[in-house]
């Protein structure tokens, strides 16, 4: 292409809201076969609620006091969701103590004298918490429904189930079948359990779910389909992105993300909708075709 037209291209971009950092940037954007959506604040929301909750061996106002009280110190969406769903129906909540995040696990403190323990089925299991048959099977079904689980337990047994949602972002199907008529493979990636995972990829028409991914393996996730011989676009927001953002053949930041994403990626979409993911590609494809 010539400089003219690589010109044109990028501004085109910019009045689409897409900038792209570098003329390199647009011509390997055109290579792309596989677009990676991070799930959550990439293809929904990420504005969490509390749907769902299940207490066993406890009573819900009891697990939602103690809950709240270990979520309040967390920067999860998860545990804020919690956090603002138990104040407002048990109120005021009770002092946690030595709290404790888990990156991709959950998180943990002391309430009340107890050692309270809240996040996915495997941490709880392995803080030696027994859960019940009929509370997996209630976790499973919510899960199922595209929900997150999030266990909650104490004193040895797991005493609850609280899921959270959030919901897929209004463009994200059409922007899943516009990548599919490109001819691109649609992958999603998240930290979130298998289950909840295919149930949104479902609802969306993604081709491929990488779940259970821990923060720290995204990006070596991403290096896998490029082993394979994809060209790998990563769409992200989040901080646990910014590896996997670096990693990819085009890194592309939602530009209502955290600036960590932003300053990772190649390409930021300044509009934060998911549209601007098979425009850029397209306007690359344009501009590297009509002038060769
Ligand atoms: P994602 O990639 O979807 O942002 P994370 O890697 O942040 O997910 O978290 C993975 C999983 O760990 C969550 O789906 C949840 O089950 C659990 N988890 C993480 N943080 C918390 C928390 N503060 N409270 C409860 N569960 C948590
Ligand atoms: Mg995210």
């Amino acid at each position: 292409a010539t400089p003219t037209a690589i010109m044109v291209g990028t501004g085109r971009g910019a009045d689409l809201g897409i900038l792209i950092k570098g003329v390199e940037v647009l011509e390997r954007t055109r290579t792309i076969t596989t677009v990676v959506f991070d799930k959550t604040g990439t293809l929904t929301t990420g504005r969490m609620s509390l749907t769902d909750v299940q207490a066993a061996a406890t009573t819900e106002e009891e697990l939602l006091r103690r809950v709240g009280a270990v979520e309040a110190d967390s920067e999860h969406p998860i545990g804020q969701a919690i956090t603002t769903a138990a104040r407002s129906r048990v109120g005021t909540l009770p002092a946690a103590g030595d709290f404790e995040a888990l990156a991709g696990h959950g998180v943990r403190a002391d309430v009340d004298g107890a050692t309270v323990w809240v996040g996915r089925r495997k941490l709880l299991a392995e803080a030696g918490l027994i859960l019940a048959e009929d509370l997996d099977d209630r976790a499973r079904a919510l899960e199922s429904a595209g929900k997150t689980a999030v266990f909650a337990g104490w004193e040895g047994e797991v005493r609850g189930v609280l899921a959270v949602a959030d919901t897929v972002k209004d463009d994200a199907a059409a922007i899943v079948d516009r990548l599919h008529d490109m001819g691109l493979t649609v992958a999603m990636i998240t930290g979130d359990n298998a289950r909840t995972a295919q149930a949104v990829a479902d609802s969306v028409g993604i081709d491929r779910v990488m779940a259970e991914v821990l923060p720290s393996d995204k990006q070596s996730e991403v290096q896998r389909l490029q082993a394979q011989g994809e060209v790998v676009a990563m769409v992200g927001d989040g901080v646990n992105d910014a590896p996997a953002l670096v990693q990819a053949d085009l890194g592309i930041a939602i530009g209502t993300g955290t600036d960590v994403a932003i300053e990772s990626s190649d390409l930021t979409l300044m509009r934060g909708d998911l549209a601007g993911v098979a425009t850029a590609i397209q306007l690359s494809r344009r501009t590297y075709r009509t002038i060769l």
